[in-house]
């Protein structure tokens, strides 16, 4: 049995980042960037740690187009194929497995959250034969031992039907404590932007725009801490990286642990830097101060919106844009480069609210801004209140993204909606952007 795992083809305009908005993904039009897609190197790393034959193939790393794609999977005699596919390259991902199942005739799988709430639209396509709807990699190691029948989470197809095995649950408390370091060496690493990692799933906040509660659920899992240390350890010395970007949906949710983490990377010599994703209401000075020491270079947080508004309709607690700014001047004086980021276009928004967002994100005076368009991603309470109200107008099948217009609000239409997005992103540019790069290699220079 030999696996092989598919990071297939951005479509074509775009770089495709599936790891993304909890596992949905995201496609850009312009980013210079290159992301791993963390799961299925847990996945692949984990299959040849229990000695099953498993490899990658990184088309979005290696610009393949599809032909070069499905080269490169041949290449490596699978007897099965996973294709890692997200919301917004899905359509493009069926057609490179179409073209692939011309050429071999093992059975091919989707996988990733996009693919567990389309299952039944993608076993429509002549070039899949199972889906797989659960995040946990030892999913694939129940497949490479006994087949797609009996493991939780799959779909399949037989005589034409679709077959639903149970419902897969998420990952344990033993499973997330047996993840594997990532084999990053399974492709060639250094042409990431850097390498993830990720120590706690899932967000009780439910932010009704978030597509994490969604494909991770409420309930926030953790890795043991000295699981975590053990594997900044071990990016160091293996692989001999300085920087690694956690993927956590909220890395300060719970203070104690977060501490805890910390010391224990102080402890270890700070063995790398590191940046994070997190809310800024779960943060304090101290912990700001402890992170800092612990090799926190960088700092994301979403502001998404300053509509009192549209926070309540979304149900995102916020304590008020006075506390954002106090925490981006702490996480400053802490030596932090800090990220904001910005959400056009969500229910209740105008085009006066939209302007008032962009005046804030430039007089914040973060390092870094990303805006997007809001995305009715599968199963979030955003999508619910679009289709309901007849709001998803997009036809394009590349829309479940941030840059690519999806669905109006009850002020603003599509053209309007994109229209103050490159108005934020043109703005941000113009006042920003020129300092960026300068700033973070001077920080990612600094590394001991
Ligand atoms: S707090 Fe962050 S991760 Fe959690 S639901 Fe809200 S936006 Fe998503």
């Amino acid at each position: 049995m030999s696996i092989v795992f598919v990071d297939p083809p951005s479509p074509p305009g775009f770089v495709s980042f599936r790891h993304s908005h909890g596992g949905y993904g995201e496609n850009c039009r312009t980013s210079r960037l290159k992301l791993p897609t963390l799961d299925v190197f847990h996945a692949a790393s984990l299959l040849l740690e229990r000695g099953v034959e498993a490899a990658l193939v990184d088309s979005v790393l290696l610009d393949h187009d599809p032909a070069e794609c499905v080269a490169a999977v041949l290449e490596k005699d699978p007897s099965m194929v996973f294709f890692r596919t997200s919301s917004g390259s899905c359509a493009h991902d069926l057609r490179v497995a179409e073209r692939l199942k011309r050429d071999f005739a093992g059975p091919v799988a989707f996988c990733g959250p996009h693919a567990a709430v389309e299952a039944e639209t993608i076993l429509q396509s002549p070039g899949v034969d199972a889906v797989v709807t659960g995040e946990s990699p030892f999913s694939y190691l129940e497949i490479a031992k006994s087949g797609f029948d009996r493991v939780p989470g799959v779909r399949r197809k037989r005589s034409g039907r679709v077959v639903k095995n149970p419902t897969a649950a998420f990952m344990s408390q033993d499973e997330l404590d047996a993840l594997p370091v990532p084999r990053w060496d399974l492709v060639d690493y250094r042409r990431y932007s850097y390498v993830t990692s990720q120590t706690s799933w899932g967000c009780p906040f439910g932010c009704g725009y978030c597509p994490y509660p969604v494909t991770q659920g409420t309930q926030w899992r953790a890795r043991a801490v000295g699981a975590v240390v053990d594997e900044f350890l071990r990016l160091r010395a293996r692989y001999g990286l300085r920087f690694v970007m956690l993927r956590d949906p909220e890395f300060s949710l719970e203070r104690k642990r977060t501490a805890e983490l910390c010391s224990s990377l102080i402890a270890a010599g700070t063995p790398l830097m590191w940046g994070c994703e997190t809310r800024l209401d779960t943060l304090d000075a101290g912990l700001i101060e402890l992170m800092a020491r612990a090799g926190c270079v960088r700092v994301a947080f979403g502001v998404d919106s300053v509509e009192t508004a549209t926070l309540a309709a979304m149900g995102r607690r916020s304590r008020g844009l006075d506390d954002i700014k106090e925490k981006v001047r702490l996480l400053k004086s802490g030596g932090m480069l800090t990220y904001g980021m910005y959400i056009v276009g969500l229910p209740r928004e105008t085009r006066d609210s939209t302007n008032e967002l962009i005046d804030f994100a430039l007089e914040l005076g973060t390092e870094a801004a990303s805006f997007s368009m809001a995305t009715p991603f599968p199963g979030t309470r955003l999508e619910r209140w679009g289709r309901g109200r007849g709001f998803i107008e997009a036809k394009d099948p590349a829309h479940l993204t941030g840059c690519v217009p999806s669905m109006r609000n009850e002020a603003m239409g599509l053209a309007e909606i994109e229209e103050l997005y490159l108005s934020a992103k043109e703005s941000w540019k113009k006042q920003k952007e020129p300092e960026r790069p300068r700033r973070l290699s001077s920080a990612l220079s600094s590394l001991p």
